[in-house]
């Protein structure tokens, strides 16, 4: 019976595991394509953010040795602040934030959040720390509400209205047939990109962790569900540590300050106008951009 009763137990730890880790970090990246597992230390601890900091310090990293993606990182995210990373597809943005999750280790170096190694502290305690709206959302077959309540499924009903308010999602609810209660996913109304990335803000809203990583939709947006991702963002990103990888620099001008990472080096950092003062990579970045847009 055990051989029968094994593979089963095990199907079903499998299936569990998925199910928390898709909780938890939602399907920023693919779950079949992380790398060699990180384990928790020995005497992993709880991480106890209690102002949200974030310090990168010497952070190099590889996914194969022959070649670094990220080089002699070194970063200070106070607490509450708005960062933004850019720089040309490739650069490491999300390799960044991968890092930040603890999907790998870093090949030398250290990230501290509120003076703690991530390193030592325990997967399951960091990644509460921190709510992930990913680029592109997965829906379940579902109503729209349950999909939202599913950010902290104990939350109560007051708490998702609020998210709702908050995400920005209160007009486009009201305007479907059934409302909060109209099926999604994949056999049911189909959102658009941007109404997607809403909802994946809501669910973080409702999350309520001290620090967010937003992954900003690379698809085109029209300028009104822009207007609406951003009045939301700025919901979200009100008193909590946010770091955003952003596509459109148009959106982040606002941003505390803002990091160009080219070729897997930190190249510059300050804010839009500082940065566009200088004369560098970002200004490149920012007059191609003003260029495509005319
Ligand atoms: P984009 O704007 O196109 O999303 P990015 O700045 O986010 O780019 P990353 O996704 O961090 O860039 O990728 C940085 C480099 O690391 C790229 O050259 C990429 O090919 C490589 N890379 C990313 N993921 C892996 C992986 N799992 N294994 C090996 N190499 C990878």
């Amino acid at each position: 019976t055990m051989q029968v009763f094994m593979p089963l137990n095990f199907l079903g730890f499998v299936y569990r595991e998925m199910r928390s880790a898709m909780a938890n970090i939602e399907n920023l990246f693919n779950l079949m394509d992380q790398a060699p597992k990180v384990v928790d230390a020995p005497a992993a601890a709880e991480l106890k953010v209690t102002n949200g900091e974030i310090v990168l310090r010497n952070l190099n990293f590889a996914y194969h040795p022959e070649r670094p993606i990220l080089r002699e990182i070194n970063v200070t995210i106070g607490a509450g602040q708005k960062v933004a990373v850019v720089g040309s597809s490739g650069a490491g943005k999300s390799t960044l934030m991968k890092l930040l999750l603890r999907f790998y280790d870093p090949t030398s170096g250290t990230i501290e959040i509120d003076g703690q190694h991530i390193h030592d502290v325990t997967q399951q305690s960091l990644r509460c720390a921190i709510a992930v709206v990913p680029q592109d959302t997965v829906l379940f077959n579902d109503t729209l509400y349950n999909n939202i309540h599913y950010g902290r499924p104990d939350a109560p009903d007051a708490d998702v209205e609020r998210a709702i308010d908050l995400a920005h999602l209160r007009d486009f609810i009201s305007g479907l047939p059934k409302g909060p209660d109209t099926l999604v996913g994949e056999r049911g109304l189909k959102l658009s990109g941007g109404e997607k990335q809403r909802v994946a803000i809501a669910r973080a809203i409702l999350k309520g962790s001290p620090i967010l990583l937003f992954d900003e939709a690379t698809s085109s947006l029209d300028s009104q569900s822009e207007q609406a991702i951003l009045a939301a963002m700025r919901s979200l990103s009100a008193n909590h540590t946010s770091v955003i990888i952003a596509h459109r620099l148009s959106t982040i001008v606002d941003a505390d300050t803002i990091l160009v990472l080219d070729k897997g080096e930190l190249v510059e950092q300050g804010t839009h106008t500082q940065l566009l003062n200088q004369q560098g990579r970002y200004a490149e970045l920012w007059r191609a951009q003003q260029r495509e847009q005319a």
